[in-house]
């Protein structure tokens, strides 16, 4: 018999956690990551996963993963997450537009991919919090550099027994983004505005999360932490099951044939995305490359082709902000499989990214890598793509899709590889849409977001989502601002010790 999966630190420290004890510590004590003991590989035949529906499918991936769970259990989990909250049925649904595919995970209550994890984390943490008898108020911690803390806040929103406190770069994030958190209501959120970029508000949030003296105090007045970033094991697992039902898709619409190998093209940041697509791969998902499309903050880019990872460079703010990262925290997790579950190794380039900024990879580590393509468009090559597609075939994409749009026809042109690829479409254009707009025509440069809205509705001929419907007018109800240094404070002060 296979032994049960469990959960291990990446750098060693802690091992043989179930999955709901990892899924409420969010981060291992060490400072590594979560990780399964192993892949499970899928053990029914893609023909027979076709039928079901995404619930279905959800509830089979996950199954796979969070052993300790009961199906009752998982299986209100997955039915509590994935409702009538997204505007499909469908919950992703793949388009071809023209030759190309693309799955859109944007149909959640924030118009953000990030709704598809954060609408059932909610529901793992509380049913892992009284399978582990935690007794407890959770608090959920977490930066943003836009689109998490929205789908967060939506997620947790007068869940009982959570608390949830949001930060995000105050100048980093779009128009839209910030009204939709600001504007945020619900009894049990905190919303806060930083004095710097989204790696000091991530940097922030784990230094919070690794201070033993304030954990002590958190503990003493009956909270714990934890996150609802992609670094949280409860946030990566429900990312794998779209990769399957993409390809399920494509398979049932007769546009692959059985068993045929897909690439897989993701705008990426923080790197969770793009692992879970990895992690569809290991269990046996046929995907041929996994191409990571990147920013001018192509560090990744710079990663996969050279091995070496620096931080060490100037930091963009960009019309893709929910990518505008230099330091990609799931990528310790890639880290650790391509060494081989080397958790020395691992803790030795994460202290030497603490320390000097940066690390290599060693050559076996690097040939490990074949299967990712890097790639990264510019401002204007981003724009481009987005008033080519729309003047060829009257579909418009975000800013962010529009990367990983881009970045894939590079890749077509540089490699001629002529496997089918999937876009994955990380957001609505209505989030974004003073970029989108002024791509599509310089005529809108004197608009705002707000008008744009409305201007975009009548390009596509469709009402303008419910989600940020006159968000302009509604009333701003989280007004703090603070310093990098001082989030810790603000922390204490919301929860009142
Ligand atoms: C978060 C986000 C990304 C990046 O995803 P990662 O999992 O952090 O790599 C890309 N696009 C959008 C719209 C996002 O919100």
């Amino acid at each position: 018999m296979e032994e049960k999966i469990y959960y291990k630190s990446t750098r060693g420290g802690q091992n043989g956690i179930s999955a709901s004890e990892a899924i409420l510590k969010g981060i291992a004590e060490d400072g590594g990551l979560f990780v399964p003991s192993r892949i499970p590989k899928i053990d029914l035949k893609l023909k027979e996963l076709a039928s079901m529906n995404y619930r279905e499918l959800a509830y089979y991936v996950l199954s796979k993963f969070l052993v300790d769970f009961t199906e009752e259990e998982l299986k209100n989990c997955v039915n509590n997450a994935y409702d009538n909250k997204f505007d499909t049925e469908e919950i992703a649904p793949m388009v071809k537009v023209g030759d190309s595919y693309f799955l859109e995970l944007f149909h959640g209550p924030t118009l953000a991919f990030k709704d598809m994890a954060l609408s059932i984390l909610p529901y793992l943490l509380t049913t892992s919090s009284k399978k582990q008898g935690l007794g407890k108020e959770i608090v959920i911690l977490t930066a943003t550099s836009g689109d998490t803390g929205k789908a967060a806040l939506e997620g947790f929103t007068n869940i009982p027994g959570i608390k949830i406190i949001v930060f995000y770069p105050e100048e980093g994030v779009s128009e839209i983004q910030k009204m939709q958190m600001i504007t945020h209501k619900g009894n049990n959120t905190h919303v806060i505005g930083i004095k710097g970029n989204f790696d000091d508000a991530q940097s922030g949030v784990k230094r919070i999360f690794r201070d033993e003296e304030f954990l002590k105090t958190l503990e003493e007045n009956n909270y714990v932490f934890s996150s609802a970033n992609s670094i949280n094991i409860g946030r990566l697992v429900p990312q794998v099951v779209y990769y399957f039902y993409a390809y399920l898709k494509l398979y049932s619409k007769g546009e692959i044939a059985e068993d045929e190998s897909i690439n897989v093209v993701v705008p990426t940041g923080n790197f969770g995305n793009i692992l879970a697509a990895y992690y569809a791969k290991e269990m046996g998902l046929p995907i041929n490359k996994l191409i990571c499309a990147s920013n001018d903050n192509k560090v990744l880019y710079d990663f996969i082709s050279t091995g070496v990872y620096d931080k060490g460079r100037e930091f963009y703010t960009t019309i893709s902000p929910s990518m505008d990262i230099l330091i990609s925290s799931n990528l310790e997790r890639l880290l650790y499989a391509l060494s081989g579950e080397d958790s020395k190794m691992v803790k030795e380039l994460m202290d030497s990214l603490d320390s000097n900024g940066s690390y290599k990879i060693n050559d076996a580590m690097r040939s490990n890598l074949k299967d990712f393509f890097g790639g990264y468009a510019s401002e204007e090559e981003t724009k481009k793509a987005i008033s080519d597609l729309y003047n060829k075939d009257k579909y418009i994409m975000d800013t962010h899709t529009a990367v990983a749009y881009s970045v894939n026809e590079r890749y077509v042109k540089v490699s001629e590889d002529n496997t089918k690829a999937v876009v994955v479409s990380t957001a609505s254009p209505y989030k974004f849409t003073y970029a989108v707009m002024n791509s599509i025509d310089n005529k809108y440069a004197d608009y705002n977001d707000f008008q744009l809205v409305k201007e975009m509705s009548s390009l596509l001929n469709k009402e303008e989502p419910l989600a940020i419907k006159d968000i302009n007018k509604r009333e701003i109800v989280h007004k703090t601002v603070c310093n990098k240094e001082d989030m810790k404070k603000a922390v204490q002060e919301y929860l009142n010790f």
